[in-house]
């Protein structure tokens, strides 16, 4: 969307510097106002982004307000640019010049031909044609005979002059004698406030047709089949006249009610099309041919700019007031531009297959693309922590056995120790006990300190009693005791352990055999624990707590029951020479025992 470009110029002053008017108009930056003794009037005060004052030549006005029109039109957008007054307020100045002072016009087609020159990567192919609007006829004015020219529409041109001439040029000079010859037969007439009154509106129109050139064919992204096409309109209109000053009358005075009426409905258009979007309403373009020829340029496809050129007597103060009331209007227009393209049907498959490209592009160059890696690293660090917290509970399960594991052992141990303090304690009462009924034999100092003593001594150092050794019935059918050759042979607390299986023994349902009866206590020199006692091998006192300890642990595999039954029997059985084998385990559990340990445990029992 485009507002169209307003400006107003001010055509240099006819009346006597001596004039005693008493209103002026005037400029301040660009604010036009009406003073009576330098006091602005009220209602007579206008604004504009662009005011021109006399002193200005027509290229201030040209590149202030047309240049970038033609700049546009040669990149394929619609362009119009027209003036708009009284008539005698410079329009005609403004569009054509003088030698001395080019107008509009003859600057646009010199800056075109300059600029098309300039641009070597595109052909353009330019066609002028000159017309004027008289008495409501559409004459061309380069061909003399096309006269009442027809306007007709359709899809692909839009509005356009059938059969009007277009004029293929190649070069400024040949514009402008186009433009020199359409001057010479446009419709003029003397009135009094012009000798050479325009009495027609003039459309000057040159179609810019441009593609890329060949050479350039081979880019990819290039689409020279597509042709851009312009239209240019530099209009320069009949002023407005009222018939009281122009004195016309006749043909004059039939013109001069054309003019207006084109005019008036060109400031209805105006006017409508100011009012914006909802209230516009029905735009009367048709109702002269001046405003459908300009359809476009006014709330159209096109970039317009209107120059408003007014009078500065006093005596047009009232006609200037009205150019000034149509600028304000026209400066609310809004048009919708875009440039013009011409496709054939390669070059539109072509430029969709581009399209698709860049989409393609776009599609893997942003958005999608970051979205997937950010989605991959997500997944990989979501595995990664999936792997560590893998890790971390397989560490804390393993960590949790061997702390069970170590707990069980230390509860074992305990146990253990628990197990032979309890046999060491019982062996000594027992022994004790044993001494006193025989009461043949009295302690020696040695036995009576560890009597004494017994009970702050730890089992695994304490001297084991000589009365701990006991005579069984058939022990004198045994030369000697059987003590192991090799210690080695002796089967340590672990091996004890393993072959148990890790069961511990209920003490409080053990019950201890009753020492049995013996006849007679073997001499102190044939006692093999008595000997050693004396010698006070602490290598076999450590022999001696392993043997109980085993014995312990053998005792501990069998249940209670089983123990309590067994030790039970014993006690009935006179004969009975083997305690140990009754409390052992089931054979199945003690066939790997060695049988060597088992006589050494029968031995000291
Ligand atoms: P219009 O086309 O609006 O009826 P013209 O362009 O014919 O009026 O101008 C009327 C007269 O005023 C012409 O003689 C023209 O040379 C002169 N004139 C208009 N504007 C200027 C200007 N800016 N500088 C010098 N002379 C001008
Ligand atoms: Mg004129």
């Amino acid at each position: 969307m485009e507002k169209i470009s307003v400006g107003v110029r001010f055509r240099p002053s006819t009346s006597s510097p001596h004039s005693d008017s008493s209103r002026q108009w005037q400029i301040s930056d660009n604010a036009i106002s009406l003073c009576h003794l330098n006091t602005p009037i009220s209602g007579y005060t206008f604004a504009f982004d662009h005011v021109f004052d006399a002193s200005l030549g027509n290229a201030v006005v040209y590149r202030v307000l047309i240049k970038s029109i033609i700049d546009a039109a040669i990149d394929g957008f619609n362009g119009t640019a027209f003036a708009y007054g009284q008539t005698s307020s410079g329009k005609t100045y403004t569009m054509n010049g003088s030698e001395m002072d080019p107008g509009i016009i003859p600057l646009a087609i010199k800056d075109i031909f300059d600029t098309i020159h300039k641009t070597s990567e595109r052909e353009f192919l330019i066609r002028v044609s000159y017309m004027e609007i008289y008495n409501e006829e559409i004459n061309d004015l380069l061909v003399l005979e096309s006269q009442k020219l027809p306007i007709h529409e359709n899809l692909e041109r839009g509005v356009y002059v059938a059969g009007i001439r277009e004029e293929i040029v190649s070069n400024a000079e040949q514009v402008l004698q186009l433009l020199k010859l359409g001057e010479e037969n446009r419709h003029f007439g003397e009135t009094n406030m012009n000798a050479r009154s325009s009495r027609s509106h003039t459309i000057f129109r040159m179609v810019i047709e441009s593609r890329a050139k060949e050479e350039d064919s081979f880019k990819e992204d290039t689409i020279t089949d597509a042709v851009r096409v312009s239209v240019l309109n530099l209009v320069d209109l009949a002023g407005s006249e009222r018939i009281a000053k122009t004195g016309a009358e006749g043909v004059r005075l039939k013109e001069g009610k054309h003019i207006n009426k084109s005019l008036m409905v060109l400031g209805n258009v105006i006017s409508k099309l100011s009012e914006g979007g909802k209230q516009r309403g029905h735009i009367p373009y048709r109702d002269s041919k001046l405003t459908r020829i300009l359809q476009p340029a006014l709330g159209g496809n096109a970039k317009t700019s209107i120059i408003c050129t007014v009078a500065p007597e006093d005596v047009h103060v009232e006609e200037t007031r009205g150019t000034l009331q149509f600028a304000s209007r026209a400066k609310r227009i809004t048009n919708c531009v875009q440039v013009n393209e011409i496709l054939t049907d390669a070059a539109l498959l072509k430029r969709q297959k581009l399209e698709i490209e860049e989409l393609r592009k776009k599609l893997m160059g942003s958005h999608s693309e970051v979205l997937e890696q950010v989605l991959l690293k997500q997944r990989n660090d979501m595995h990664k922590s999936e792997l560590e917290r893998d890790r971390l509970a397989t560490e804390l399960e393993e960590e949790r056995k061997a702390r069970y594991a170590l707990e069980h052992r230390i509860l074992e141990q305990e146990k253990k120790i628990e197990n032979l303090m309890n046999l060491s304690v019982s062996a000594h009462f027992s022994s004790a006990c044993s001494q006193k009924k025989v009461g043949e034999r009295s302690a020696t100092p040695d036995e009576a300190h560890f009597l004494a003593f017994d009970h702050l001594k730890t089992p695994n150092f304490k001297c084991p009693s000589i009365d701990f050794v006991v005579r069984r019935p058939s022990y004198k059918e045994l030369e000697s005791s059987p003590i192991p050759d090799n210690f080695a042979d002796v089967a340590d607390e672990d091996l004890w352990t393993r072959l148990n299986k890790g069961r511990v023994t209920d003490l409080e349902a053990f019950q201890m055999t009753p020492p049995l009866p013996v006849q007679e206590f073997p001499s102190s020199e044939t006692s093999l624990a008595h000997a050693y006692s004396r010698n006070n091998d602490s290598l076999l006192i450590l022999f001696y707590t392993i043997i109980k300890l085993t014995s312990s642990i053998l005792i501990s595999t069998d249940p209670p029951l089983s123990i309590s039954r067994s030790l039970s029997r014993s006690e009935t059985s006179a004969s009975n020479t083997d305690l140990r084998c009754n409390a052992l385990p089931r054979p199945s559990r003690t066939s790997q025992v060695p049988s060597q340990l088992i006589a050494i445990d029968h031995c000291l029992w």
